[in-house]
């Protein structure tokens, strides 16, 4: 599995820094958020390095459906139970500031706000 020495969430994905994960299969690994935007605020990634949304082709889309099939049945266990969000930051004007493709699930009681 391609990984990138220098990225934050590849050295997350092979252990090298820990996380408080919620979630781990072969191709995916879920953990929270370490500044949560919301009561319930997880990062979906994917094992291999992809720098973001804007690197994917059609060769990614059973990655990015898995990433996504996956969001409700997390945000259910970690009790966001009425509703929740879904948000993939994609490069300098999208903000994305850690660059390893992730999608954020963001849910629980309101009020809050993505930042
Ligand atoms: P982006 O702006 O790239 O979409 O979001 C990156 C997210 O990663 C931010 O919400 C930030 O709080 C989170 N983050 C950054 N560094 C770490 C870390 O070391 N551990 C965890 N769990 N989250 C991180
Ligand atoms: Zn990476």
């Amino acid at each position: 599995m391609s990984h990138d020495p220098n990225c934050l969430f590849c050295k997350i994905a092979t252990g090298q820094i820990p996380s408080a994960k919620v979630h781990e299969d072969d191709e995916l690994l879920v953990f929270k958020d370490i500044h949560p935007a919301a009561p319930v605020h997880l990062l979906v990634i994917p094992k291999v390095h992809v720098a973001s949304l804007a690197d994917a082709d059609d060769s990614h889309a059973p990655l990015l459906g898995r990433m996504l099939a996956l969001a409700p049945k997390l945000a259910r266990e970690q009790g966001a139970n009425n509703g929740f969000r879904v948000v993939i930051n994609t490069g300098h004007d999208g903000g994305q500031e850690v660059h390893h493709l992730h999608l954020h699930v963001m849910g629980g009681p309101r009020p809050w706000k993505h930042g």
